[in-house]
């Protein structure tokens, strides 16, 4: 049974959430709103039972999964990812410099 724990924005920075598909653990921001939190801790709960290799399909996939579910949170957190720390992130990941 995965378990999903709160965790700081300092420690999961500049995250909103992590999955760790071999400890079965999910963690989240405690500071999120509510529906952001709903859609993140969906979109990393898919991320445990994925078996996709190429990260940017894993993405995909646990973001389409999770928008269906939570098209609020969605919205709302596509709207706080326009933070320019998080544009950074995506940046790096896209660049391959950052899991
Ligand atoms: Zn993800």
């Amino acid at each position: 049974m995965p378990e999903v724990i709160c965790q700081t924005s300092e420690s999961l920075y500049p995250r909103f959430g992590l999955a760790l598909p071999d400890k079965q653990l999910v963690y989240v921001r405690d500071d999120l709103p509510g529906c952001v939190k709903r859609f993140v801790i969906n979109h990393e709960l898919y991320h445990l039972g994925d078996n996709a290799r190429w990260w940017l399909l894993r993405e995909v996939k646990a973001t389409v999964h999770a928008a269906i579910q939570h098209p609020i949170g969605f919205v709302a957190c596509a709207l706080m990812s326009l933070a320019p720390y998080r544009l950074w992130y995506y940046a790096q990941r896209i660049r391959g410099r950052e899991k």
